[in-house]
């Protein structure tokens, strides 16, 4: 072998970016190998962090000791709350990326992280003897020279490059993004390496310029001000803040999609994998949903120097000329000129089944796989991925205990659980209904769940750590304080019941229970009842304000994830035989033979096996049996 590290992570992409970062962070050797250096960390599409589900795996990503949501802080351009009118469980933080800036400021962290080396080039073959990582084989960018890199851990991050092909109409080029090449050995390899390949596909809008825009036609949308950072670190929003636009399809549109479907590769039949479901592209949106007569698009500008305009949601891969046709059936695209044409990618990418949930394979020891190479979709959901995936690499290196996280602790724990229970059939993102406790796994509340994870590792350095325990000192001391002060009645305090339509105190109440109402936000007590309060950030009133009035629905929740706990230490032995258990009906005990679950708690998660079935697994198991 010509060169060593002890971990080897392929791929520059956001997975990539933040397995290298954790594995050099925590004190290893590490290369990052990448096509094209000067794309690490590039947004393929939507330059944007974030959105419904995905803000809160940024907010875990970096209250465990990633960089993307610093990253995203630092170059945002508009930062929004969503959903800021429902419960808090489903609130979720997204923020526009300077898209540039984005790279760069990553490209820069990447460059003055110790231990930490990028090679540039093509990994061709993983070396792999008895079943362990040795290293990989790369081609070098320059002179297509192959040379070999030993590693005790190889870490894949490929994202959508492997046998890539982009589509626009009848027009089909290998690449796994516009304007790069292809990863062509890798997949034949990881196939005969025992893994299952499956082929999926994902698309991107048109690139317009902006000064062809008439934005008087649509409507502005501004971002929230005070923004509202994804990092719990002391980061700065240091970019100027801007708006994006909101404009419509109409029947027009619609008729120009329609009447050139048989032009599609998606209803051609010339592209093959399945794609993103919630995502689909804008001939999908006509076909599928008829009856409406519009679909929201929002045009987001890509950078603040540059004259791009991405308009979110027409991703398409119809010919250019009928993209060109329907764009400018929109209001303020009539002269719409087009930088670039969308397109739609399908690549190829592996069974997540075949992972622990360590990410690593089931077959290989020391290969690790993490971000859409695991049939994921998203920026967010490959970051995660990445850091998971690099930090279970270093662990092992380092020879100490892996860092699982479970469903109840974590949207990454149900991401991971998922991936590795249930396997794909279409891109997988993140949605917040995909976790049983989401009153609980809340963006507020991410340090005080995973930051100790973070501390433990190494991956939060001694200012960060610092911050975290005088948070959770301030909020307990504030909770006590609540507990203790009291809130007098007063004709103010009267007045604003009234005008709520609620009932005015009679007499001096702890402000915890005062906080039990709907209607009373921590600043309104201290405005109604002139208390002395801890003065508490923006960020801390959040978390004690949900904590206190959703305490009734939170507790029910720790008593659920705990007996989920209890179930999960009952575990199957490998030669438990679901076939022998006496007392299943038949349709329960194949659900079981098919499904393998490990515990207790993995069974109770399919569906059909219901309660009475699960109380004969447990007679079963506290009896020793049946073996196979
Ligand atoms: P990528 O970001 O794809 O990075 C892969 C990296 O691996 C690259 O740096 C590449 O150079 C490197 N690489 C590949 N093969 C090799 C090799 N053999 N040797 C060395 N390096 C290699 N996500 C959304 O959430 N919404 C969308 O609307 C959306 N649309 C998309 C449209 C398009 C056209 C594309 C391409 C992607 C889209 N995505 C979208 C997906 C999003 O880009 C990915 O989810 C995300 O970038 C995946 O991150 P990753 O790190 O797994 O891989």
């Amino acid at each position: 072998m010509e060169h060593f590290f002890d971990v080897v992570v392929i791929g520059g992409g956001h997975a990539g970016c933040e397995a290298a970062l954790a594995s050099a962070r925590m004190g290893l050797s590490t290369a990052l190998v990448t096509l094209d250096a000067r794309k690490i960390a590039e947004m393929s599409c939507n330059p944007s962090i974030g959105g419904v589900g995905k803000g809160q795996l940024v907010k875990e990503l970096d209250a465990l000791g990633g960089e993307m949501g610093k990253n995203a802080d630092y170059t945002g351009i508009q930062f929004k709350r969503l959903n800021t009118r429902k419960g808090s469980a489903v609130q979720s933080s997204r923020c526009q990326s300077d898209k540039r800036q984005y790279a760069l400021r990553m490209q820069k962290v990447i460059a003055d992280t110790p231990l930490l080396t990028v090679l540039e080039g093509e990994v061709k073959a993983l070396h792999v003897e008895l079943d362990q990582m040795r290293g990989v084989e790369l081609a070098d960018n320059a002179d297509g020279r192959r040379f070999s890199v030993a590693a005790k851990a190889v870490v894949i991050t490929t994202g959508t490059f492997m046998k890539a092909i982009m589509h626009c109409g009848g027009e089909t080029r290998a690449g796994g993004r516009i304007g790069e090449g292809a990863s062509v050995g890798l997949s034949d390899h990881l196939a005969r390496l025992g893994f299952t390949i499956h082929r999926l596909k994902t698309g991107t809008p048109p690139r317009l310029r902006a000064g062809s825009l008439d934005f008087t036609k649509m409507e502005v949308q501004h971002g929230d001000q005070p923004p509202y950072r994804f990092s719990f670190s002391d980061t700065q929003v240091a970019l100027p803040q801007v708006p994006c636009y909101l404009t419509y399809t109409n029947e027009q549109t619609h008729q120009v999609i329609r009447d050139n479907l048989s032009r599609s590769p998606l209803y051609s039949g010339q592209i093959k994998g399945v794609g993103p479901r919630y995502c689909p592209s804008i001939e999908d949106k006509v076909v599928k949903f008829p009856d409406k007569n519009r679909h929201p698009l929002f045009f987001e500008p890509e950078a603040l120097d540059s004259d791009l305009i991405y308009p979110n949601g027409i991703s398409t891969s119809l010919p250019a000329d009928v993209q060109e046709a329907f764009v400018r059936t929109l209001p303020g695209c009539e002269k719409a000129e087009f930088i670039r044409h969308g397109y739609a990618v399908e690549y190829d990418c592996i069974d997540p089944r075949q992972l622990k949930k360590t990410f690593e394979a089931r077959h290989v020891a020391g290969l690790f796989l993490a971000g859409q190479i695991n049939g994921t979709s998203g920026y967010e959901e490959a970051a995660i991925q990445g850091l998971m995936a690099g930090i279970n690499a270093a662990l092992q290196v380092k020879g100490e205990a892996p860092l699982v996280l479970g469903r109840e602790e974590a949207y990454v724990g149900v991401l991971i659980d998922d991936l590795t229970t249930l396997g794909v059939n279409e891109p997988y993102r993140m949605f917040t209904s995909r976790a049983e406790y989401r009153l609980s796994l809340r963006e507020d509340n991410a340090d005080a769940r995973l930051r100790p994870h973070g501390i433990r590792i190494g991956l939060v350095n001694p200012v960060d750590r610092e911050r975290f325990h005088v948070k959770q000192d301030r909020l307990k001391l504030a909770t006590e304080h609540f507990k203790k002060a009291k809130g007098k009645p007063s004709a103010e305090a009267d007045a604003y019941f009234a005008t709520h339509g609620t009932q005015p105190i009679r007499y001096p109440q702890p402000l915890y229970h005062l906080l039990r109402r709907p209607e009373l936000s921590i600043d309104d007590i201290n405005r109604l009842f002139h208390v002395e309060l801890f003065e508490l950030t923006g960020e801390e009133k959040e978390t004690l304000e949900i904590e206190v009035k959703y305490e009734g629905y939170i507790s029910m929740q720790r008593d659920e994830i705990a007996r989920l706990q209890k179930m999960r230490d009952y575990a199957f032995p490998a030669s438990f035989s679901f076939e022998k258990v006496k007392g299943l009906s038949t349709e329960i005990r194949e659900k079981l033979i098919r499904n393998q679950p490990k515990t207790l708690e993995e069974a109770a998660r399919i569906s059909g096996v219901t309660p009475a079935a699960l109380t004969t697994l447990v007679h079963q198991l506290r009896s020793g049996g049946p073996r196979v």
